[in-house]
């Protein structure tokens, strides 16, 4: 029998690791449209600790490891380049620590973004995390570990700028904390220690997050959703400036699509709003849509498209099965929001000439400060002409998103290699320097955001 297989059976268990060609086929893809990538082993470990041994282990024989959440980022982020060990998180699912006065919850990074949602509403219903709109076994470790956005997005910004401390197994073993809880004050903020922004943003390539605390925010009673709708997209970057400066919605998002076609071409603004009382909401109401909208309905220009009362969370973003056959992939952009109605214009081209009906969404971050623009891109698993398309359309979106001046969010090897052949050299060789000092055998997720110069 192989020794690493033995071995990882000796630290998780034998219900927990596996080298059976089934096991690992189903490790071997993601949703998107990335070619597969078998592992040699799937491990799922249950503590840091055996985070820990695992680690010591593929230092030894010099063994990637590819650290797995609910591996819905797509892009293949979390397939496994270059074999190794497919590491599983999902058993590391614990809420550890919740300080309702101080609004944080410290959990294991594994944990699924449903199941925090679901013991929030369940124990402590005035309270929530800012949930992205990914399926909801995608994992708050995942999450911030490629700078994902949630549903508090406008006004608090990237979840990963939510984290107040974190536990992290190093590429050479050692578990090290960062934030308060590392000189034992609790767990309640990231600040003022020396920064150590080494882990958010690396795709697992500097250490496995195995602890996160995560800020909470007032969860109001009352919820609905407002839309508003105009037909000019060059209106939106004005419309979501004037929304922001009044601050009273919880998230915002810019969107259209080409199907259904009473929605093409007609951009929908959607608006959260939530109080305590019938009349916060009001209040809320008078000042978004009589204050800021009431302009743009008297011109003729806009108009509310609908008021959905009592929506629950998570709100899920559903792509429609435009090809049928299942299969769907996007590009996340961090774009300013000025750049709305070119980045609508272009990707709507790029649609058409792989013939795939656009989807596009752009998603408040801050006061504005950035949206999250993504194009979606709809194929059939079982037809490889879709496959191909899309993948195509993905390729040239990414080079759309550097062409308009913004940065490719979650990108694909394809991406990371077209941001890094524009990056400042500098930047680049600090880049080299602080992966090779933190992972001097290669061993962590090895093909992203690999310098190669
Ligand atoms: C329909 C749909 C809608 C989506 N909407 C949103 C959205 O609104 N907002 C948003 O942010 N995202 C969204 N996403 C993208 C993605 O699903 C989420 O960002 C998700 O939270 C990623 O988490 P995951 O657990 O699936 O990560 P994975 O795909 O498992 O991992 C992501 C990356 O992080 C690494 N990694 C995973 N866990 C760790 C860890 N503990 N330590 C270190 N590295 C780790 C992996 O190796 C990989 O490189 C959406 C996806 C889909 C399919």
């Amino acid at each position: 029998m192989d020794a690493v297989y033995q071995a990882l059976v000796k630290i998780v268990g034998e219900d927990y690791a596996s080298n059976r060609p089934e096991e690992l086929f189903t490790y071997s893809k993601d949703l998107g449209t990335s070619e597969p990538k078998f592992p040699d082993y799937v491990a799922a470990p249950k503590t840091a600790e055996e985070v820990q041994k695992i680690i010591l282990l593929a230092n030894k024989k010099k063994v990637p490891v590819v650290p797995l959440g609910g591996g819905m980022s797509l892009a293949g982020l979390a397939l496994p380049l270059q074999g190794g060990i497919a590491l599983d998180l999902k058993r590391m699912d614990q809420i550890i620590e919740l300080n309702e006065k101080a609004r944080y919850v410290v959990v294991e990074a594994g944990i699924s973004n449903g199941k925090l949602t679901a013991y929030l509403h369940k124990h402590y219903p005035h309270l929530m995390h800012s949930e992205p709109g990914a399926p909801p076994a995608a994992t708050i470790g995942g999450n911030i570990a490629i700078h994902g956005q949630g549903d508090m997005a406008h006004p608090y910004g990237f979840n990963s700028d939510m984290v107040n401390g974190m536990e992290v197994v190093l590429p050479t073993g050692e578990i090290c904390k960062f934030g308060s809880c590392s000189i034992g004050s609790g767990w309640y903020t990231l600040h003022p220690l020396p920064d150590i922004g080494l882990f958010l943003g690396w795709n697992g390539s500097t250490g496995i997050i195995t602890k996160i605390s995560l800020r909470l925010f007032p969860c109001k009673k009352i919820r609905e959703m407002d839309l508003f709708v105009v037909e000019d997209e060059g209106l939106i970057p004005d419309l979501l400036y004037e929304l922001t400066h009044v601050g009273m919605a919880e998230d915002l998002i810019a969107f259209t699509s080409a199907i259904p076609p009473f929605m093409d071409g007609v951009h929908h603004i959607s608006m959260n709003i939530t109080g305590d009382t019938e009349e916060e909401m009001e209040f809320k109401r008078h000042l978004l849509l009589d204050g800021k909208l009431a302009r743009y309905i008297q011109d003729g220009t806009g108009g509310i498209g609908a008021v959905s009362q009592d929506i629950q969370r998570p709100q899920i973003s559903k792509s429609a099965d435009w090809k049928k056959g299942g299969g769907f992939e996007y590009v996340g952009s961090i774009m300013p929001v000025t750049a709305y109605p070119e980045c609508y214009r272009r990707g709507a081209e790029i649609s058409t000439r792989h013939n795939i009906p656009y989807t596009v969404l752009g998603r408040v971050i801050g006061s504005a400060h950035a949206m999250m623009f993504s194009w979606s891109y709809a194929f059939n698993r079982a037809d490889p002409e879709t496959v191909r398309h899309a993948r195509e359309a993905l390729h040239e979106t990414d080079s759309l998103v550097l062409e308009l001046g913004g940065t490719i969010w979650k990108p694909a090897v394809f991406g990371q290699k077209l941001m890094m052949d524009r990056m400042d050299s500098n930047t680049l060789q600090m880049m080299k320097k602080v992966k090779n000092l933190l992972d001097p055998n290669g061993i962590m997720n090895p093909g992203n955001w690999e310098v190669n110069e």
